[in-house]
């Protein structure tokens, strides 16, 4: 832990409640933060899984296309290592919890997150795209229709799709290959309605997710960060709420509930 252990004050979460209230149209972007208050293990950085293993081969989605059946065969033998383990038993944090709630207040209308461990589902979010795909799924490279993963007889490797006989896969989106062109749809969709952006647990730096929050700063909306240390991103926040997301966003929530209840009573 950083010796500077700097958290949001009620007043910096009272202003960023309010802005919230005062905005037509709230989305999100959720990134590895959030996963690792959740004993996710990231990537990339000290600890990383990247960092101790090595990246994974940077066109791992023509290797994949090269020989789907030794791919099915790999996955199948990857599911307890290192990275699939934490995923099985992990739970949504209460910063998970926190978006479920300004969704189900009304604030948060589209939630965009680059985390494959499906943990804003399991908190009952609904309006989502998950950019990088959800580890739990199987997509089929064709028709795109996604199943869950116990759906999916693996007798004969690859699998086909149910609907279309299509080649499937993890919908996890592997480097090189490209993101769902109606997920970014649904994503550049959202973000152009949207006046004021909840950035929590990443810096904000990888692209696409990046260009949907900073679009919507370029038209004049609101950003909003909920990150433990200052980022890339922080320098053209209009707010930054400091601590961890399991702390910083259960009060935001909170906040606008009770700005809700005031104006309402
Ligand atoms: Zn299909």
């Amino acid at each position: 832990m950083a010796a500077n252990a700097e958290r949001a004050s009620d007043a910096q979460i009272l202003a960023a409640a309010r802005a919230l209230l005062a905005a037509r149209y709230v989305i999100a972007l959720t990134g590895a933060g959030m996963s690792v208050e959740s004993g996710i293990p990231p990537f990339r950085g000290p600890g990383g899984l990247w960092t101790k293993y090595g990246e994974p081969p940077m066109n791992g989605y023509q290797i994949f296309l090269a020989d789907p059946k030794k791919a099915w065969e790999d996955r199948i033998r990857r599911q307890d290592d290192e990275l699939w383990g934490p995923l099985k038993v992990a739970k949504p944090n209460p910063g998970h919890q926190a978006l479920a709630e300004l969704e189900a207040l009304g604030v948060l209308r589209f939630l965009i997150t680059q985390n494959v461990d499906d943990l804003h589902r399991q908190a009952g979010h609904n309006a989502l795209a998950e950019i990088h795909g959800n580890w739990k799924l199987i997509r089929c490279i064709e028709c795109g229709a996604r199943f869950k993963a116990e759906e999916i007889r693996l007798e004969v490797l690859p699998p086909q799709c149910p609907q279309c006989e299509g080649l499937l896969k993890g919908d996890t989106v592997a480097f090189g290959e490209p993101i769902p062109p109606e997920v970014l749809r649904q994503c550049a969709d959202h973000a152009a309605l949207a006046d004021a952006v909840i950035v929590a647990g990443t810096s904000a730096t990888v692209y696409p997710a990046a260009g949907f929050a900073l679009e919507v700063k370029q038209r004049g909306g609101q950003l909003i960060e909920a990150n433990l240390y200052e980022s890339e991103i922080s320098r053209v926040c209009d707010l930054s709420l400091r601590g961890p997301t399991g702390e910083v966003l259960p009060r935001l929530a909170a906040a606008v509930a009770d700005l809700r209840r005031a104006r309402l009573s």
